[in-house]
């Protein structure tokens, strides 16, 4: 890790490398805390990443400011990909971990423009609850939220 103006880079990433300026990227918006380029795999023309300039890997190390520009800049973009494409419709979608398919562990979201019947996502079966286990996990999740914000309070 190493610090470059107000950011903090890895050298081995891709997104910190595009951040320098070492490897090229199509970009689309930049504010102090966030970047936006085009994907260089798109799902569909028009898929926009948009990345927090301090190297995070994912939404639990990102500073809050970071979070709240990426988001706020996400929305900004997303409109306006889908004026520019014809797009009628956009997924915003965060990969965050292995486990969910992020392969840049750089913190990132992506603006996929959607059209009817593209069929560029896949529908997973959606699973069911067995009696009680939803409100357990509820009941868990609650606790856990409500212990975490007495915590920061
Ligand atoms: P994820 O699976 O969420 O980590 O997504 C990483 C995304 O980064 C993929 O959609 C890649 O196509 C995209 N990507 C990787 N390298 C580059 C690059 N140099 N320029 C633009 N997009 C990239």
């Amino acid at each position: 890790m190493t610090i470059m103006g107000d950011c903090i880079r890895d050298e081995h990433c891709v997104f910190c490398k595009i951040l320098a300026g070492e490897i090229p990227a199509a970009k689309v918006y930049e504010d102090e805390e966030t970047l936006a380029f085009l994907d260089i795999a798109p799902f569909n023309y028009g898929h926009t990443l948009v990345i927090p300039k301090r190297h995070c890997h994912g939404l639990s190390d990102m500073p809050g400011e970071s979070r709240d520009r990426l988001f706020a800049a996400a929305a900004l973009i997303a409109p306006v990909v889908l004026r520019v494409t014809g797009a009628t419709g956009f997924n915003l979608l965060l990969n965050n971990g292995q486990a969910a398919g992020q392969e840049v562990p750089h913190a990132h979201l992506h603006i996929i423009p959607r059209f009817v019947d593209d069929k560029v996502l896949l529908n997973a079966p959606q699973k069911q609850y067995g009696d009680g286990e939803m409100a357990a996990l509820q009941e868990k999740i609650q606790q856990r939220l409500a212990a975490r914000q007495a915590a920061e309070n």
